[in-house]
């Protein structure tokens, strides 16, 4: 490893986590250029792919390959080299690495060795969607990809439905139209779906509608399934309730209608929630007619 130059004001024994574009290269940052031109080698997902946007910029960078297959072994040299008093930098094949992308297991390597991690942040998929889909929801969930096999996706669609906040998946072409169904399926038809499609590149979309009209959507274009995607879900409507019966009351009612005579689920259940006995009473009549 040769290295660095004296002057560039990057630490030494460091490792710099530094975001790329995600398609256009006008979106890589100033800092990340210094550091990517200052640092004595850099790990990348794919060496050949970084290279191009190292070329494009003039940088004349060493490389080495940390992918999902080798993160433990390159974890090591990254180590040995931060030993040496190496700066480093960590990248992806686009956006910022670590997130859904190889990297997590290197920077946890390098930190728990007690040596510094210091992020150089840009551009990410997620936020860039969040950013421009209208979505009002002042909390979010970043999921990342949704399983691939048809079971586990719809439990694992079906454990994030009653979640306060939105949802955001990231999705590749060939399985755009089985996670949307999924989606369709498993959660509330009113809720909005943003579908974010080849941000920063030439046939960037940002479509948002309903969870229920998605899938029809997606079908009526082929050019609507190609490239890569992030859905992002708007948060469940409120909860209705029974009128003069508060959400909470009517789950702590439910719960106890499975184990108690009525009477008896009734008074405590208004002990328990301070609601009205009455309306209680009435629901839970209505609830036993329904079975
Ligand atoms: N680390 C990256 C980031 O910071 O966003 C994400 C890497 S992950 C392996 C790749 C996924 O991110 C794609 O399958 C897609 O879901 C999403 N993605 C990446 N680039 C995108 C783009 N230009 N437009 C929409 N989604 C994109």
């Amino acid at each position: 490893m040769k290295h660095r130059e004296a002057g560039t004001g990057l630490k030494t024994a460091a490792l710099y986590v530094v975001a790329t574009p995600l398609g256009n290269l006008g979106d890589m940052g100033v800092r990340a250029l210094e550091v990517l031109r200052g640092v004595d080698a850099i790990a990348c997902e794919d060496t050949r792919h970084t290279r191009r946007l190292l070329d494009h910029f003039g940088i004349r960078a060493e490389t080495f390959s940390l992918h999902e297959h080798n993160e433990a072994a390159a974890s090591v040299r990254l180590l040995r080299l931060l030993r040496e008093g190496g700066t480093l930098a960590l990248v992806s094949d686009a956006g910022t690495p670590a997130v859904s992308d190889p990297g997590a297991r290197a920077v946890a390597t390098v930190r728990e060795a007690g040596f510094e991690v210091i992020p150089i942040p840009g551009p990410n998929a997620a936020i860039a969607a969040l950013s421009a889909s209208g979505l009002m929801d002042p909390h979010f969930l970043f999921y990342g990809f949704l399983p691939t096999k048809e079971a586990a996706r719809r439990k694992a669609i079906a454990a994030l439905k009653a979640l306060p906040c939105a949802l955001v998946f990231y999705e590749a072409p060939h399985r755009i139209e089985e996670a949307v169904a999924d989606l369709a399926l498993e959660l509330e038809p009113q809720r909005t779906l943003v579908i974010a499609r080849e941000l920063t590149k030439l046939f960037e979309s940002i479509v948002s509608l309903p969870l229920a009209e998605a899938p029809a959507w997606l079908a009526a274009d082929e050019n609507r399934r190609r490239g890569e995607f992030v859905l992002a879900v708007s948060a469940p409507p409120p909860a209705e309730g029974v009128p003069g019966v508060p959400v909470e009351a009517e789950r702590v009612l439910d719960l106890l209608l499975d184990e108690l005579p009525l009477k008896q689920a009734v008074k405590l259940a208004a002990g328990i929630s301070g609601a009205s006995k009455n309306a209680l009473y009435d629901l839970a009549l209505e609830r036993r007619r329904e079975t």
